[in-house]
């Protein structure tokens, strides 16, 4: 199995199998990173991966696992933005149930 060293943040050069490694790639924006978990402070670490680490990371066998930007993004925003004050009026009503309930029926009742 192919030896890798890589950098913990907490305890320096470790030496991993390419096994111990997890890719992913964003397919919208071309961004690679990889992850590992340190055998030493178990503590998980995500590395950018750059063109040419990406090359030799999927040369050595890892599966670097697809992924899409949240659809959220590409939504067009309207309406009024949230302030502090919306939170709270929705913190003091989701502590209510009665006031929660009535609102979920009005909200039903809307739409
Ligand atoms: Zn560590």
């Amino acid at each position: 199995m192919t030896q890798v060293r890589v950098t913990c943040p907490q305890c320096g050069d470790i030496d991993l199998t390419i096994a111990d490694l997890r890719g992913r790639i964003c397919i919208e924006t071309g961004h690679a990173e990889y992850r590992f978990t340190c055998t030493s402070c178990k503590m998980i670490s995500v590395r950018e991966s750059d063109p040419k680490t990406f090359e030799i990371l999927t040369g050595a066998g890892i599966h670097f696992e697809p992924w899409h930007l949240p659809a959220e993004l590409k939504e067009i925003r309207n309406g009024l933005v949230i302030c502090h004050d919306d939170l709270i009026e929705f913190h003091n009503l989701v502590h209510n149930e009665t006031d929660f309930a009535n609102a979920i029926v009005a909200l039903e009742t809307t739409n």
